[in-house]
């Protein structure tokens, strides 16, 4: 599943590639028909993410709210574009590159109100820079849940997902099952600030890396897939060696070192 650095780069790429003109929209699948031909040729004046929703707000007031959900796909190709190919549910159509989104799981056209309920409903996003990192800090410290549910939570931080939620656990030595008040305020202060700079270097490289790619002994560019990445589907421990184990928490697994997470 996209994390938040994935909706951060597409907002911006959307931004400067469609941004600022009017947007040819259609849904060559023809699910979203009626939707696509309320924005067709309305001016598209911003687009934001927050954690994993991106928002496009038209000049008509209109906003596109889409949700990637877990296989969803939002990819850019030089404009003019192919013809569709596969269940398209929308092409947007404008500047230099065109996007194609397929699989989503939310793709609707809403209102400001809408829109404004569904921040609300959202945690802060660490690559938000008004996100105010204590209601996360106090969040976490007043509830019972393990400290691996609380991450994937989108309403306590929004935009986490599975990979930086391993990786986040692990660098910080701490155990997925550990209960929110078991963590100090300093600790998850800490994590806050860890993670703003991961999500930034995830928007960046477009990718997950949570390690110095120097540690590879290679450039970035050259780093495969899976591997710029500590723990998350790692088999041993990056710090002491030992096999990695596989534990379930929030019904997603989560990759763990049982002698470094304490
Ligand atoms: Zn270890």
């Amino acid at each position: 599943m996209p994390e938040g650095h994935t909706i951060h780069r597409l907002a911006r790429d959307q931004r400067r590639s469609l941004a600022g003109r009017p947007v040819r929209a259609s849904s060559p699948q023809g699910r979203f028909a009626e939707g696509a031909a309320r924005l067709d040729g309305a001016v598209l004046r911003r687009v934001e993410a927050w954690g994993k929703h991106l928002f496009q707000t038209y000049a008509t007031g209109d906003v596109l709210h889409v949700h990637l959900g877990l296989i969803g796909v939002f990819r850019p190709q030089p404009s003019p574009p192919a013809p569709p190919v596969g269940l398209l549910r929308l092409r947007l159509e404008g500047g230099a590159l065109t996007w194609d989104l397929s699989g989503p799981n939310v793709c609707a056209v809403i209102d400001p109100d809408a829109k404004a309920a569904v921040i609300a409903r959202l945690g802060p996003d660490p690559l938000r820079p008004d996100s105010d990192p204590e209601r996360f800090v106090q969040r976490v410290r007043r509830s019972k849940a393990p400290i691996g549910t609380l991450l994937l939570d989108q309403s306590v931080i929004a935009g986490i997902g599975n990979v930086y939620r391993a990786e986040m656990l692990w660098v910080f030595g701490i155990h997925p099952a550990r209960e929110g008040p078991s963590i100090s305020e300093d600790e998850l202060r800490a994590m806050w600030r860890w993670i703003v700079d991961q999500l930034k270097v995830g928007v960046r490289r477009n990718r997950i890396v949570t390690i110095d790619p120097a540690q590879l002994g290679k450039p970035i560019s050259r780093v495969r897939r899976g591997e710029g990445v500590a723990i998350y589907h790692q088999e041993l421990c990056l710090r002491c060696g030992a096999s990695i184990a596989r534990l379930d928490v929030a019904n997603r697994r989560i990759d763990v070192c049982l002698s470094c997470q304490t």
